[in-house]
């Protein structure tokens, strides 16, 4: 582990995952946000691994809003937010989009391995199980809230 600017990190796995998605797809465009709290600092965590899941959950997102703008053509403009929070004793990384959401009846199951809705070819059903693995390594916690066609909020919890 390290001491890590959580802010930092999280600004260069957005622009990693940014230009990589860009990269496979060159007509699409989601505006990318962030609303960092400043008061946040240094944490001491292994960065390359907490990068590793903000950008799975940037590639969930990224993929949700683009199943989303194939089904509705006008009105509707992807939207990615990364944001910080610093709380007393612990720090939260939420990943947020404005997808579909998760159905109900599989929230349940996302955390598991190999558990994918995803056509063969596009998911392996590993990204929310190994940050989760990860998540639990640095003694933190991963949730998940959403409202059905509204979208999705992953919130990433780490001990300050
Ligand atoms: P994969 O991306 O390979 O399918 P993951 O473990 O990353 O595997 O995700 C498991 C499943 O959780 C996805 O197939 C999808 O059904 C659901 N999911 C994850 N993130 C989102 C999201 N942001 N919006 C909607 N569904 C999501
Ligand atoms: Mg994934």
């Amino acid at each position: 582990k390290e001491l890590t600017e959580i802010n930092a990190l999280c600004d260069e796995y957005l622009r990693l995952s940014y230009h990589g998605l860009r990269a496979k797809d060159k007509n699409f465009n989601a505006d990318f946000k962030t609303d960092f709290d400043e008061s946040i600092g240094k944490t001491n965590i292994i960065p390359q691994d907490i990068g590793r899941v903000i950008f799975n959950l940037i590639n969930n997102a990224f993929y949700a809003v683009n199943e989303k703008r194939k089904l509705l053509t006008n009105n509707y403009q992807p939207i990615i937010k990364v944001k910080t929070r610093n709380l007393n004793h612990r720090i939260e990384i939420i990943v947020e989009d404005n997808g579909n959401g998760i159905p109900q009846n599989i929230v349940d199951k996302i955390f598991q391995p190999f558990f994918t809705t995803k056509p063969t070819g596009q998911g392996t059903g590993l990204g929310l199980s190994l940050s989760y693995d990860i998540i639990k390594a640095h003694g933190g916690e991963i949730k998940v809230e959403c409202k059905e066609r509204e979208g999705t909020e992953f919130i990433i919890v780490l001990p300050a």
